[in-house]
């Protein structure tokens, strides 16, 4: 759980400040704040950390007021897939999704991988695969700025 200390504008991104419980593990990001038993708001980035409150950045607005108020903070990553993400030295290979009965798991999104399934193609690379999507957002765009790129 998390406490929503504060929340400010900062042109097109939203700055949320979380008093987040002690010994949680990395990444801290991606992310989401659960309240209402739904997924309400995506968190993309550490913008700040002074210790007590760790700032983070969405480019999605709260859809209610939710400072003073306790969410839940859902971490989407383990440790493994960040390392799969910030690795550079690791290359990926385009492949065909393996057969139903072999099928796969995107290391980031869980979404399934088999020629049975919507995600007919993936990229490999020691065992892991990761979907198209996440690894044309993660990895080619660098959507969360861990990739050491510019
Ligand atoms: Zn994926």
């Amino acid at each position: 759980m998390a406490d929503v200390a504060f929340i400010r504008a900062a042109g097109d991104t939203t700055i949320i400040g979380l008093r987040l419980p002690n010994g949680l593990t990395p990444p801290l990001v991606p992310s989401s704040l659960v309240f209402d038993n739904e997924e309400q708001v995506h968190l993309d980035r550490v913008s700040e950390d002074d210790g007590g409150i760790t700032s983070f950045s969405t480019e999605q607005v709260p859809p209610t007021d939710l400072v003073g108020r306790r969410v839940e903070f859902r971490q989407w990553w383990s440790v493994e897939s960040f390392d799969a993400v910030a690795d550079k030295s690791r290359s990926w290979s385009y492949m065909a999704a393996p057969p139903p009965e072999k099928h796969q798991h995107c290391i980031l999104d869980w979404v399934t991988i088999s020629t049975a399934s919507e995600v007919r193609s993936g990229w490999y690379s020691d065992d892991s695969w990761i979907c198209p999507d996440c690894h044309q957002r993660y990895i080619v765009d660098d959507h969360l700025g861990i990739c050491g790129g510019a």
